[in-house]
């Protein structure tokens, strides 16, 4: 196949988790292949996809036909056959891709990937998890733990910041955390300065240790 961009993506598995990744790749600009051993999902995708083929992936042989071994990129969405999985990914060591992403459910399936040659292992349903808790308990709307412990967050701005500049309400120093980004109702994000006004209601970015995000976004009202 004759794919345009050298950021060329193959997705296994076009289960919930896989189709969201391929839909995702194709809105960035990426041309994905998608590969389903099923018809349903293959038939569903076909015409979203720059292609996308009925192939048992566990097969390396199958996979080279493909043209799979030109790709630069691969993701293995395939999750509760863990068997599958890791086949497939050692089936894609074979041909020599240089980076395969594995979705794993447990902590044994993404270390015995990673073990296998896997460059990534992500957990979606671990991580969502642990980012809903934060939404739930915290008051945080959003929140993305980028390292263990450390945060990016959206939070309401707390009282103790209304109707001041951010120099001046000082939560660097007094909550260890940065603010990065400001929103007013109906205005785009605004990147945050020390002279950034700002106003009950607004929402902040905010980056920092997890706990002192927590603190921070605890000081509403
Ligand atoms: P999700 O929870 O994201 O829907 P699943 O593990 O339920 O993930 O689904 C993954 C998809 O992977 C399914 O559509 C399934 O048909 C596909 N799949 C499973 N094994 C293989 C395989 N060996 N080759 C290609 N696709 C596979």
């Amino acid at each position: 196949y004759a794919f345009s961009k050298g950021d060329s993506v193959v997705v296994i598995g076009l289960g919930r988790f896989g189709g969201s990744v391929a839909r995702s790749l194709v809105h960035l600009g990426h041309d994905v292949m998608g590969i389903d051993r099923e018809s349903d999902p293959v038939h569903a995708w076909a015409d979203r996809l720059t292609h996308a083929v009925q192939a048992d992936a566990t097969n390396a042989m199958v996979l080279r036909q493909l043209g799979v071994a030109d790709f630069a990129h691969a993701v293995v969405g395939i999750g509760t056959d863990v068997a599958a999985s890791l086949m497939t990914l050692m089936a894609l060591t074979e041909l020599g891709i240089k980076d395969i992403w594995v979705k794993a459910l447990t902590q044994e399936h993404g270390q015995i990937a990673q073990r296998i040659g896997a460059h990534h292992v992500v957990y979606p349903e671990a991580d969502m998890g642990v980012r809903v808790a934060n939404m739930v308990t915290g008051r945080l709307i959003d929140f993305i733990e980028l390292d263990d412990g450390f945060a990016l967050a959206k939070v309401h701005a707390p009282a103790a910041t209304h109707n001041r500049k951010l120099e001046e309400s000082e939560v660097r120093t007094k909550y260890g955390i940065t603010v990065v980004g400001v929103k007013r109702t109906n205005t785009d994000f605004q990147h945050a300065t020390p002279s950034t006004m700002v106003l009950p209601g607004d929402l902040l970015i905010v980056s920092g240790p997890t706990g002192q995000i927590q603190r921070f976004a605890g000081q509403v009202k």
